[in-house]
């Protein structure tokens, strides 16, 4: 049975995932401390904090949120955690310009207006109108990851870049693990698909650059898959980015 929305889920000794219905984020957590990879939207800030206690840690534990890109699906809550606790988040040093707004790289609401004939779009739609995805807050404090960042952070995780989706995103290896955001999902609720697959391309800044990067990917040895919306997938990472091709 796939679990329930909001579940937190252990994916491996230090990574733990929440999977909702909107987006996922991933917690790094070892004794000393807790990191985020991603951060849900605006309004999800009481299911984000649950996490955090579900492992033992308070908003000021966190040490650091590492972003794959700055949609705000995926920034959301960073914004509040930035301001209110001095957290520091990180980004691709592509990205760092578009988590400080200064300009926004989302899909655009023409775009979207084009599909909100399907049932599954119009749901989708007012449910993040709901969470704030209107917000156009960014992030002013926002600092490049660095592989000397990563090794003081728990699972020491490394970036793999993968721009299309946004033109700094990246993706993140951590105890085995690819967190992969929006560079390779295995759902979303605009598609009727489950398994890998890219986004639709409104949502995509580069199809191309999308295509590249899962190349990228596929090029690693890892078996597990967190992404940034879907169920966590397991299976040779080469085959899974394969699937997502097709
Ligand atoms: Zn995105």
């Amino acid at each position: 049975m796939a679990p329930a929305s909001g579940e937190l889920i252990g994916v491996s000794d230090l990574v733990h995932v929440v999977r909702t219905d909107l987006v996922n984020w991933a917690l790094i957590a070892e004794d000393d401390g807790v990191v985020l990879i991603d951060a849900g939207f605006p309004g999800q800030r009481g299911e984000v904090l649950a996490s955090l206690r579900r492992l033992g840690f308070r908003a000021s534990d966190v040490m650091a949120i590492l972003l794959t890109h700055a949609h705000i699906d995926h920034l959301g809550t960073a914004i509040w955690f930035a301001a209110e606790h001095g957290t520091p988040v990180y980004c691709h040093a592509d990205e760092i310009g578009h988590a400080k707004r200064d300009y926004l790289e989302q899909a655009s609401p023409a775009g979207l207006v084009q599909h909100l004939w399907q049932p599954r779009w119009l749901k989708w739609s007012v449910q993040i109108l709901g969470q704030g995805a209107l917000i156009r807050e960014g992030i002013p404090s926002a600092r490049v990851f660095t592989e000397d960042v990563g090794a003081n952070l728990p699972g020491r995780p490394i970036t793999i870049p993968t721009p299309g989706h946004t033109g700094g995103h990246c993706s993140y290896l951590v105890d085995g693990v690819l967190v992969s955001g929006d560079a390779l999902v295995t759902g979303h609720p605009t598609s009727a698909r489950r398994g890998p697959q890219l986004l639709h391309s409104v949502f995509n800044h580069d199809d191309a650059g999308c295509l590249r990067s899962l190349d990228a990917l596929a090029m690693l040895e890892t078996e597990v898959l967190v992404p940034g919306h879907g169920d966590v997938w397991r299976g040779p990472i080469r085959e899974l980015t394969r699937q997502a091709q097709s």
